[in-house]
């Protein structure tokens, strides 16, 4: 199978230890008024963001914006996934005003959309699918008219209580990430199981078909063009509705290295042959992260399913 690009034909002693970044991955310092509004209110609500323990290179532009996607259950996490920058260890207590605080972030930052993930807790009973209830709960209590996608981990073990409990406090958007192609879960994802993800994001179609699913991977870790492809047949076999590709980076010189910085059109061709493969919605660049222009790209699946919708019934 062909490599994404030359660089992976490169012998391992002539490659540099970290590349240098391509100039389409650089972004702006956030330096903006909203930018240290956001980081403000996050701060005085004791509550942690994604944006800021994964060093999401779209902070600048998404504060800025006022979207900030919360991070709960704390910010340690108890797997230590090779490509993720938070923090790994014993998790502290989880904080019980935690829902009602990110519905107070949602009302303040005026939120249409947000985005809800958290760390993965294999020392909760629940693997922490009650908080997530807790948190929709409280932002359709706080915030009715916020659409609401969650993010959540394998919930490994526990997948299908957990699964079955958050659909029934109804998210507008489920997404699971796969993360990347199965061959390189044992070194990337070394803690969790291709397939069990796949049938987490098909269990939810099963318990709400209205939810939408949506899940998501990161290219430039060593996959190959066909494994990608295989990956995106995977997601169609389980009605997944939206799929993200974006831009590996490497956190820390301790993460995995970055393999190829794959090219704005490459992406490109990699978003138009899921689209070709009937996902609702797709997103596909360097900088694509799962949260980035969520609110925007919701709206956009919405309407697409609504458009097949009136489609079918007038076949
Ligand atoms: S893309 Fe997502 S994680 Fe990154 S800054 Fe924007 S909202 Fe935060």
């Amino acid at each position: 199978m062909a490599r994404m690009n030359d660089l992976a034909n490169t012998p391992d002693a002539a490659r540099p230890e970290r590349q240098r970044k391509p100039d389409w991955i650089r972004v702006k310092a956030p330096v903006s008024k909203g930018y240290h509004e956001t980081r403000k209110l996050m701060r005085d609500l004791n509550l942690n963001t994604v944006c800021e323990e994964a060093a999401c290179p779209n902070i600048g532009e998404c504060w800025t914006k006022k979207h900030a996607t919360v991070m709960i259950l704390g910010d340690v996490c108890t797997r230590a996934c090779a490509f993720c920058n938070v923090k790994t260890g014993m998790p502290r207590i989880v904080d019980p005003l935690e829902p009602e605080h990110t519905a107070a972030a949602a009302a303040k930052l005026g939120l249409e959309h947000i985005v809800v993930t958290s760390v993965d807790r294999d020392d909760l009973p629940d693997g922490g699918a009650g908080q997530f209830v807790k948190v929709i709960q409280a932002l359709r209590r706080e915030t009715p008219n916020t659409t609401i996608e969650i993010l959540t981990p394998d919930f490994r073990g526990k997948m299908r209580p957990a699964v079955e409990a958050i659909c029934e406090a109804g998210p507008d958007v489920y997404n699971h990430n796969l993360e990347t192609v199965p061959r390189l879960y044992p070194t990337i994802r070394p803690g969790a199981r291709y397939y069990a993800s796949l049938r987490l994001l098909e269990e939810v179609k099963n318990h709400d078909p209205r939810i939408f699913t949506k899940s998501g991977i990161m290219l430039g870790l060593g996959e190959q063009r066909l494994e990608v492809h295989q990956v995106m047949d995977d997601m169609r076999s389980a009605d997944i509705d939206f799929m993200t590709m974006g831009q590996y980076l490497q956190p820390t010189p301790k993460h995995a290295r970055v393999e190829d910085f794959v090219t704005p059109k490459a992406f490109d061709a990699f978003g138009a042959i899921a689209r070709a493969k009937g996902f609702l919605q797709v997103a596909s660049s360097p900088l694509t992260r799962s949260s980035y222009h969520a609110g925007d790209d919701f709206a956009r699946m919405r309407a697409s399913r609504e458009a097949k919708l009136a489609k079918q019934q007038t076949a």
